[in-house]
């Protein structure tokens, strides 16, 4: 689908949901955190959720490509994100999320079809309570909210999103970060329970070359005025 042909109309068919899906480092959480601010609409890194499961895994000294073990780990998680922390069976777990170690195990721990039918519901859950928001992921306009108001892909080249994974953690070099990127982006991909895909439906926008903000306009101005003016 292109901008010009993806204006979008009022419609009440269509859940209060902006979902912002794309690979790792396309600009995804930047993105959603700065329209859910300029919209006044709750914000969900649903990425965040995969990874505190991945954390609770590891803490408990299971492994991440045991169905069960990472199955009863999400079903069981206490997780709480709001204040922008994210807190995982009561310890804080902001950063030990974005561990190396965490990033390696997410995406076994993200391809277990219990786990993602524990999160999903979770995230459902979520927006029920507040009656919309922006949901970052890779799976929110294909899989968790296929009725989403507006579903945006986000993509940038490979080499650009390493750079900026590169900026956040800068105990790892360019190239061990674009690895890891690949290795990621191939794994969530070709995993069969909601693979990283475009929804037919989504308006593509390469930040390879966009600030922040050229990306937020964008899309601000692709939306329904009802949401827009009710931000
Ligand atoms: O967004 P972030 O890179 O923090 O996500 C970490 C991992 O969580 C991804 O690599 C992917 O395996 C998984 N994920 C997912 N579905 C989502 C969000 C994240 O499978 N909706």
């Amino acid at each position: 689908m292109t901008v010009e042909d993806s204006v979008i109309v009022e419609d009440a068919s269509k859940t209060r949901v902006i979902a912002i899906d794309g690979p790792a480092g396309s600009g995804k959480s930047t993105v959603a955190r700065a329209l859910a601010d300029r919209l006044g609409l709750p914000y969900l890194d649903t990425g965040a959720m995969y990874r505190s499961v991945a954390f609770a895994v590891l803490r408990a000294a299971g492994d991440p490509d045991d169905l069960e073990f990472a199955a009863n780990a999400a079903r069981s998680i206490e997780l709480d994100m709001s204040d922008g922390r994210v807190v995982v069976n009561g310890v804080d777990a902001t950063l030990p999320i974005r561990s190396p170690d965490v990033t390696r195990a997410v995406s076994a721990v993200a391809a277990n079809p219990l786990v993602r039918r524990e999160l999903v519901s979770r995230q459902r859950e979520w927006v029920e309570r507040r009656g919309g928001g922006v949901l970052e992921g890779r799976d929110i306009g294909t899989a968790v909210f296929p009725n989403a108001q507006l579903k945006v892909y986000l993509t940038a080249d490979v080499q650009v999103r390493a750079q900026r994974r590169a900026r956040e953690l800068t105990e790892l070099d360019l190239q061990a970060v674009a690895a890891e990127l690949t290795r990621r982006d191939t794994v969530d991909s070709n995993r069969e329970a909601d693979p990283l895909v475009e929804a037919h439906d989504a308006v593509i926008v390469d930040t390879t070359a966009l600030a922040i903000d050229e990306v937020v306009n964008h899309i601000v101005a692709l939306l329904p005025s009802d949401i827009v003016d009710r931000g």
